[in-house]
């Protein structure tokens, strides 16, 4: 069992019990009691809290931290002891004692004496490093083992990098409910989740976030809501959304309901790939070398997709061909064999959405005038869609070159953006940011340019409703949103993740209630 552990961090014993109170509502398996937070700390105050914590029948960790490695108050060395060792006398399960004063004869030898005394309670020996990952991680795992072999051995550091997490997993990986390895900061987030999954001893959660003792603690209602930490076993396959930066997503709160509905053992994380090609190929390597870790696939973003494509071409996998002609993958899948297949399903999602609110097939788009305002990815990925199959296609930019180029690659025309306005395109697609949060009252057509005979299709998707898009609707034209897109690309992503069908009435609430919630 991995222990989801809430830190109780009052500063009195009053705002300690009502942190208490907040954990076991929230559904927290251990606490841990950070004495070193209380102010003008001494044994009476642990006795009460320890006597309160009783009531809630859950274990208990007792730490009383040096501020050398983090803790409050600046507690002597004597107090600190005397608080373990009568925390010890007291039957608590555990104390988390640094390894470092443990080496220490007048600090572990005392510890050790009182904790041969009292067997109910375990021992956890922890090193901390604020700063970066510890050079020689195994090493102080293997230390810390020989010197105390009942020990729980615990390390938390500040990750700097996803790929600063492997070697926390590896630890995890080996050793099990015997350890317990933190990356902390926001590029450590994933291995608070993952350590479920690996059986370590705990992993730590906040009941509020402001409560967090720890850079990258997440609250427990996130654990358990989003991330759906109680299903996670040793089994649960892992997907996520490769960006950076990542913290805007709203992937994961897609794919985990979706998930969540089919009771599919399986989460979905954001993960931040900071930095460019070289850092990408170490997190997919990092990934796909440890196959225990069951990663399974991957919705990337902004800027990794044509690292995404050069990672697949450079290794010899398979592509699909338009994500090859578009120049991007958006979606990685690991494929049993170990393969990775790369795709793109922006096209395909924007292709579903068009064709969905026009009531025809793909196929029908076939020779029908198609204005597309922008010449960047997104513009990339519906013009080879539309070219595929047979659209008439002028592509419309701020800047000629590049829609030049576009339209070359492609076979279609193009022109300066403000030609738009003499065209009598039946469709028109905005892939510009124009009308996009914050400057949402501004559009990329004038007025007059609209009318009924038109369906107008916005892919901004904040806010739902553009500036365009509800002038449109008062000229009579069909509208399609970018929400609409975003859906049909995740529900196609979600295809290619399970090879089941997308639950889209789940998706599409998912989607909205994710876009409005952010907007
Ligand atoms: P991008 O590669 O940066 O391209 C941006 C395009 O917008 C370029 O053509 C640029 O013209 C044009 N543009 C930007 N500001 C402009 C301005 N003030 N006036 C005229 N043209 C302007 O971006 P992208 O990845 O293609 O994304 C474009 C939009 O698509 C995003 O803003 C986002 O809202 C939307 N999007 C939707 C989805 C979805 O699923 N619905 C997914 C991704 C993106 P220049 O070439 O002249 O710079």
């Amino acid at each position: 069992m991995t222990y989801l552990t809430v830190p109780i961090s009052g500063k009195n014993l009053q705002s300690c019990k009502e942190q208490i109170g907040s954990a076991v509502r929230a559904g927290a398996e251990m606490l841990e009691l950070r004495t070193d937070y209380i102010e003008s700390l001494n044994i009476d105050k642990l006795k009460e809290l320890i006597a309160y914590t009783e009531q809630t029948s859950l274990p208990v960790i007792v730490t009383c931290r040096d501020s050398a490695q983090g803790g409050q108050n600046n507690l002597s060395a004597d107090l600190r002891k005397q608080i373990l060792i009568e925390a010890v006398k007291l039957g608590a399960d555990l104390i988390d004692c640094e390894f470092a004063n443990f080496l220490k004869d007048d600090f572990g030898n005392d510890i050790k004496k009182t904790l041969a005394g009292n067997k109910k309670t375990r021992l956890i020996l922890s090193e901390h490093n604020f700063k970066e990952p510890f050079e020689n991680l195994a090493e102080i795992y293997e230390e810390m083992y020989s010197v105390f072999p009942e020990a729980i051995a615990k390390t938390a550091y500040q990750a700097n990098h996803i790929n600063d997490c492997f070697a926390a997993f590896d630890i995890m990986h080996e050793y099990g409910g015997k350890a317990i390895a933190i990356c902390m900061g926001p590029a450590g987030i994933i291995s608070r989740i993952i350590t479920k999954k690996l059986g370590a001893f705990l992993t730590f959660a906040s009941t509020e976030a402001n409560t967090q003792t720890a850079p990258g603690q997440l609250t427990i209602e996130k654990m358990k809501k989003l991330y759906r930490y109680d299903t996670i076993n040793k089994e649960t396959e892992i997907f996520g959304v490769i960006a950076d930066p990542v913290g805007h997503s709203i992937s994961p709160q897609v794919h985990n309901a979706c998930f969540a509905t089919g009771n599919m053992n399986k989460v979905y994380l954001p993960l931040w790939v900071a930095g460019g090609q070289m850092d990408f190929n170490s997190f997919l390597d990092n990934v796909t070398t440890r196959k225990w870790l069951d990663f399974k696939g991957f919705s990337v973003t902004i800027p990794h997709k044509v690292n995404a494509l050069e990672y697949a071409q450079k290794k010899g996998e398979y592509i699909e061909p338009v994500a090859i002609q578009i120049g991007a993958v958006n979606t990685l899948v690991i494929r049993d064999n170990e393969r990775i297949t790369g795709y793109n399903t922006d096209y395909a999602g924007a292709m579903d959405a068009l064709t969905q609110v026009m009531g025809i097939s793909k196929k029908q788009l076939k020779g029908k005038s198609i204005a597309v305002l922008g010449a960047g990815g997104v513009a990339r990925a519906i013009v080879a869609g539309l070219a595929d199959v047979g659209a008439k296609i002028t592509i419309y930019n701020r800047t000629m070159e590049k829609a030049r180029g576009l339209a070359g690659e492609f076979k279609c025309h193009f022109a300066q953006a403000d030609e738009i306005q003499g065209s009598d395109a039946e469709i028109i697609i905005n892939c510009t940011s124009i009308g996009m949060y914050p400057k949402t009252d501004v559009s990329p057509l004038p007025t007059k340019c609209l009318n009924a005979s038109q369906t107008i299709f916005d892919t901004v998707y904040n806010p739902l409703e553009t500036l365009l898009l509800k002038q449109a609707k008062q000229a009579g034209a069909k509208t399609v949103n970018g929400a609409e897109m975003f859906i049909n690309q995740a529900a196609e992503q979600f295809k290619m993740f399970t090879q089941c069908d997308c639950p889209m009435e789940v998706i599409r609430k998912a989607v909205l209630n994710a876009l409005t919630s952010k907007i």
